[in-house]
């Protein structure tokens, strides 16, 4: 697949992410999507905030604010059962929260090593 097959392909999943957040009795709004290299540096290079490699600047991640009743879910384990869904949609999607610094908001698609 090239890159933008599986940029399309995260976007697709990301819908029915949403979807199943909405059906599960969650909300969410957007956090960062693509971080632009205009703002947070090229591949490789550290920006304001964030990886020097990540897959937001590859338009492979986005990261979900997520709530229930009305009330913000700060923290990585209230992603659980979200990560879960996601990483059964497909084989090369990850979930922040399984990283060594869980970053539970974040939802990827590992590419050439990043995630
Ligand atoms: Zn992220």
């Amino acid at each position: 697949m090239t890159l933008s097959e599986h940029q399309q392909e995260f976007a697709l999943h990301i819908g029915y992410l949403l979807q199943h957040i909405n059906a599960a009795g969650y909300a969410c709004t957007f956090g960062d999507a693509y971080r632009s290299p205009k703002a947070f540096g090229g591949m490789g290079e550290k920006g304001p905030y964030g990886r020097s490699k990540s897959a937001h600047k590859q338009r492979l991640a986005v990261d979900l604010n997520l709530f229930k009743d009305g009330r913000y879910l700060a923290d990585t384990e209230d992603h659980k059962p979200i990560g879960e869904y996601w990483k059964a949609l497909h084989p090369l999607n990850r979930w922040g929260g399984d990283f060594s610094n869980p970053d539970g908001n974040h939802y990827s698609r590992w590419y050439e090593g990043i995630a």
